[in-house]
C-alpha cells in the first residue's frame, strides 16, 4: 500500500520536510505532494543584511519548485480549508486533496492592520520588499532619533530585533552619524528578550552602545502626523524613523478550519507534533504554537524527528523517539561578531559570549541552506 503524505506550505518547513522525507522513504512506498502558493523561496533571514546592502538580494531568492527534491510532486495553489476528521484538504482551484497522512506546514502572516497607523509609516526587514524599501530609507538618513523593535509577540524569529539594532548601531557610526543619532530600542516584555539568560547578555551590549531601552511596550497605536507611538502600558515615545516588526498571526486558512482560534497557531503536542489526538496529523515550523519556536533552524529539527518517524511507520516498525524541542540559532551583535544560541525543552541556551568564528557562521548562512539545508541533506 501507498501512503499519501500531503505537506501544505512551500516556504522554510514544508520544503525541508519533504525533502528529509523523501530521503528516508522509498518512492513506491510513500507519496508526497507539497502544496503552496509561492513562486518562489526567499531566505528571510539575508533581510536583515539586506537592509544595509551588505548581501545581493538577488542570491536570496530561488524558484520554489527547483529546491523540491526528486520525487515529490508539487501543486502550486491556494489551500482553502482542511478537514483532518476526513482527511482531506481543499484548494482554491475546486481540487480536493486526499491524504494518509497530513503535515501542516503554512507559516504565519503579518497583521499590521492590528495597530492604527502602521501601515505606510512603520518600516521593517522582515520580508524582501520590506527590507529594500528600508536600505533606501537608511540610506537618506541624516541623523535623529530612530525607535526600532517589535510591536507584539510572537514574531518570527525572536532575536531578529535586537540583531538588527546592532548592525544598525554600527551603520550608523561607519557614516559618522551615530553622534547625531538617538537609537531606543522597544520590547513587549519586562526585558530586551524573552530568553531571560539571552536578555541579560544583549541588554548588557545595549548599555555599552548607548541604546536606549523601553521594555514592556506593547504597540498600541501610532500617530504618523506627530511621528508618535503609543505603548498599551501608556508610554510615547517621538521617532524621527520608525522600524518597527508587524504583529503577525498564523494563516487565515487555519482558523477558518477551526484548528485555531484567532491567532491562527496550531496547538500541537511539543514531542510529537501532532494535533490533538490525530496520530496522522502534525504541525512543523511557525504555524504552531509553540513558545520561542518561530525559527527555520526548528523547522530543519522538527522535520528530522517527523521524516524519522514517518519512514518508520510506513515501513511497518516501532518508534518511540520524540522531539526534544531542539533551536541552533546565530544571531549578529554587530558587523563582524555573532552568539551562537542552542538549546531544547530542557536545556536553556547559554550566551555568553560572541565571536568573528559565529558571525562566519551567520554569513555562510544562505549558501548553507540552498545549496544543504533546504534539500533536506545536512
Ligand atoms: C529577518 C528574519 C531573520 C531570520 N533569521 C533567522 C535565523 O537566523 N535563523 C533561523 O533559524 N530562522 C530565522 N528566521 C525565521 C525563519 O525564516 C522562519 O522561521 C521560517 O522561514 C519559517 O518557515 P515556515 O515554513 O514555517 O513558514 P514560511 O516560510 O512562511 O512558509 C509558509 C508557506 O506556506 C504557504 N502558505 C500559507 N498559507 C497558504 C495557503 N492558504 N495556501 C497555500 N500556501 C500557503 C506560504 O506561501 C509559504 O510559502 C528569520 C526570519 C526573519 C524574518
Amino acid at each position: 500500500m501507498v501512503n499519501r503524505v500531503l505537506i501544505l506550505g512551500d516556504g522554510d518547513a514544508g520544503t525541508i520536510m519533504a525533502n528529509k522525507l523523501r530521503f528516508n522513504t522509498n518512492i513506491k512506498d510513500v507519496e508526497i505532494t507539497v502544496v503552496g502558493k509561492s513562486k518562489t523561496h526567499y531566505f528571510k533571514p539575508d533581510g536583515i543584511h539586506i537592509a544595509f546592502k551588505m548581501v545581493d538580494y538577488k542570491k536570496s531568492v530561488k524558484p520554489t519548485d527547483f529546491l523540491l527534491n526528486y520525487g515529490i510532486n508539487y501543486i502550486n495553489g491556494e489551500i482553502t480549508k482542511i478537514y483532518v476528521e476526513d482527511k482531506f484538504v481543499t484548494l482554491k482551484s475546486g481540487k480536493n486533496l486526499a491524504y494518509d497522512y497530513l503535515i501542516i506546514a503554512t507559516g504565519d502572516r503579518f497583521v499590521p492592520e492590528d495597530i492604527p497607523g502602521y501601515d505606510g509609516e512603520a518600516k521593517h526587514f522582515h520580508d524582501l520588499q520590506h527590507a529594500l524599501e528600508l536600505h533606501e530609507e537608511l540610506k537618506s538618513f541624516k541623523g535623529g532619533k530612530i525607535v526600532i523593535g517589535q510591536s507584539s509577540i510572537p514574531i518570527m524569529c525572536p532575536p531578529s530585533p535586537y540583531e538588527f539594532t546592532f548592525l544598525l548601531e554600527e551603520y550608523l557610526n561607519s557614516r559618522g552619524l551615530k553622534d547625531k543619532t538617538e537609537l531606543h530600542y522597544i520590547y513587549p516584555l519586562n526585558n530586551v528578550f524573552s530568553i531571560p539568560n539571552v536578555a541579560d547578555y544583549v541588554s548588557k551590549i545595549m548599555d555599552e552602545r548607548g541604546i536606549i531601552k523601553h521594555t514592556f511596550f506593547n504597540v498600541d497605536s501610532i500617530d504618523p502626523k506627530n511621528k508618535k507611538i503609543q505603548s498599551i502600558e501608556g508610554e510615547n515615545i517621538n521617532y524621527d524613523l520608525l522600524i518597527l516588526v508587524p504583529p503577525h498571526r498564523g494563516q487565515k486558512v487555519i482558523t477558518d478550519s477551526g484548528l485555531a482560534d484567532e491567532s491562527g497557531y496550531i496547538d500541537v503536542d511539543r514531542y510529537k507534533l501532532t494535533y490533538k489526538d490525530y496520530d496522522n496529523v502534525f504541525v512543523v515550523g511557525d504555524a504552531t504554537n509553540l513558545p520561542i519556536s518561530k525559527a527555520g533552524a526548528t523547522a530543519h529539527f522538527e522535520s528530522v524527528y517527523l521524516a524519522n518517524r514517518i519512514a518508520s511507520e510506513t515501513s511497518g516498525n516501532l518508534y518511540d523517539e520524540v522531539y526534544d524541542g531542539s533551536i541552533a540559532c546565530t544571531t549578529a551583535t554587530g558587523y563582524e561578531r555573532a552568539i551562537t544560541l542552542y538549546f531544547t525543552y530542557n536545556k536553556p541556551p547559554r550566551a555568553n559570549f560572541d565571536s568573528k568564528m559565529d558571525y562566519f557562521l551567520k554569513w555562510q548562512s544562505a549558501d548553507t541552506f540552498f545549496s544543504s539545508m533546504v534539500r533536506g541533506i545536512a
